[in-house]
């Protein structure tokens, strides 16, 4: 593998971009090495400045559920183009996709639509903190809902792959109202919101969680919560911002079929381009402005080339594509596991439609700490093996690896001759 031109890119990169990158997991600092720069993409492929091609894994962090470069996703953004870029004013675009939007998520009557997660989490606690009148919210370590001050405790993602869970510039006074509990720990969540019922605005969780590698909610964890919420007077937030149109076509509430007060969407909502969006019932929605006192505003949110675009990719996913890609991660997640046995290499694979994550330890991945005890050396050599025989990998063993509808028949057995090497080569 030649990498000659991403290595030069990335000394200049270094010089202008605080670590050479505009998002740290993007750096390879997890794993060792240099970023490849990417020149560009299609299908279930990248090809990187120095004309290497790699099977794709990362599908931009999520919301490349088409694959890259989705002709339909592309023309609606080159039409909508034409007609000018941003208006700052009502358009249509923003009504079309709202429309679709609340028809197929069903704890969303009303919507707003952002420019990223991060904003649509922001949103969503204020809002939950309006509509309560209290301060205290709940999350889980490992679950990461974008950068905001006082949700940077204890999150996954990059701020995990980086070994330092909290940030530099947070005062210790905007995160005094963030409780901090165990996945899929129910008892330990029970007793926090017994020890702050009176002041709990809400329950901010990763129904399915992606940001510490991929994390099912164990049965009965979810509906917990809930409960929780409803006892307390607390309201459930889902951050389906990674899940939301990538696990089920309704996100992970249709798929367990559990209704969240509020939820929060991005990633594939976009097709590739910024947006974010938080929605629920109308009595809790019409709190914000300027319907309501609860301040949020953007200047380019409901963005007509960003609503075009992700109106375009939405219209492509039913039940019928969900059906195909969760058969197709299946397949991954236990080719990864037959090979790794045969080889004598201990691993957990996590899957769900769409998303995948192998951890390297024989124990069962239930919570952070489970990650956190996994062989992460083990994950980074096999990455770096991986990378050798053309498979993008996320560089982190904290992350997701994302499936899209095009990897086909020849990708996953390439991937899995790959595997079958890299596995054999770890011992
Ligand atoms: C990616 C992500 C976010 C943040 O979204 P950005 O668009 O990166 O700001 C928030 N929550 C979850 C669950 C995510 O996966």
């Amino acid at each position: 593998m030649k990498n000659k031109n991403s290595k030069k890119l990335f000394e200049k990169a270094q010089r202008l971009l605080p670590g050479g990158v505009n998002s740290p997991v993007r750096a390879f600092r997890a794993v060792g090495g240099n970023p490849l720069f990417i020149e560009k993409a299609w299908g279930a492929y990248l090809s990187d400045v120095d004309k290497n091609t790699y099977i794709d894994y990362v599908g931009s962090w999520g919301p490349m559920i088409l694959g890259h470069a989705n002709p339909k996703v592309d023309e609606a953004i080159r039409d909508t183009a034409q007609k000018g870029t941003s208006f700052g004013a009502p358009c249509q675009l923003e009504v079309q996709m709202a429309e679709y939007f609340c028809q197929r998520i069903p704890s969303c009557e009303k919507v707003r639509f952002v420019n990223s997660g991060t904003e649509a989490v922001m949103g969503a606690v204020r809002l939950a903190r309006a509509y309560t009148k209290r301060n205290k919210i709940i999350k889980f370590a490992g679950a990461y809902h974008g950068h905001a001050d006082y949700l940077l405790v204890k999150s996954g993602s990059g701020a995990m792959t980086l070994s330092q869970p909290d940030s530099l510039g947070v005062p210790k006074e905007f995160v005094q109202h963030t409780l901090v509990a165990p996945y899929n720990d129910l008892p330990y969540v029970e007793k926090l919101v017994k020890k702050h019922h009176k002041d709990l605005a809400a329950i901010i969780v990763e129904p399915i969680a992606g940001n510490m590698g991929v994390i099912l909610p164990e049965k009965g964890f979810l509906r917990g919560l809930k409960k929780l919420c409803r006892q307390s007077g607390a309201l459930l937030i889902f951050d389906e911002v990674m899940t939301g149109f990538r696990v089920h076509e309704k996100g992970v509430q249709g798929l367990f079929n559990i209704k969240p007060d509020l939820s929060t969407f991005g990633k594939i909502i976009g097709g590739g381009l910024p947006v974010g969006a938080y929605g629920g019932a109308k009595k809790i929605m019409n709190l914000v402005s300027p319907q309501g006192a609860t301040y949020q505003a953007g200047t380019l949110s409901g963005n007509p080339i960003a609503m075009a675009a992700g109106l375009a990719a939405l219209k492509q996913l039913n039940a019928k594509v969900y059906a195909s890609l969760n058969k197709k991660t299946e397949r991954l997640a236990q080719g990864f596991r037959e090979i790794a046995k045969k080889a004598g290499v201990a691993i957990q694979v996590n899957v769900v439609c769409g998303m995948f994550s192998v951890f390297f330890t024989d124990k069962q991945v239930k919570q952070l700490k489970d990650v956190q005890n996994s062989r992460l050396d083990l994950f980074n050599k096999f990455f770096h093996l991986m990378l050798e025989h053309g498979i993008y990998l996320p560089p982190s063993p904290y992350e997701a690896c994302f499936v899209s509808t095009k990897h086909g028949e020849n990708e996953i057995a390439k991937t899995l001759r790959a595997a079958k090497d890299s596995f054999f080569s770890l011992k």
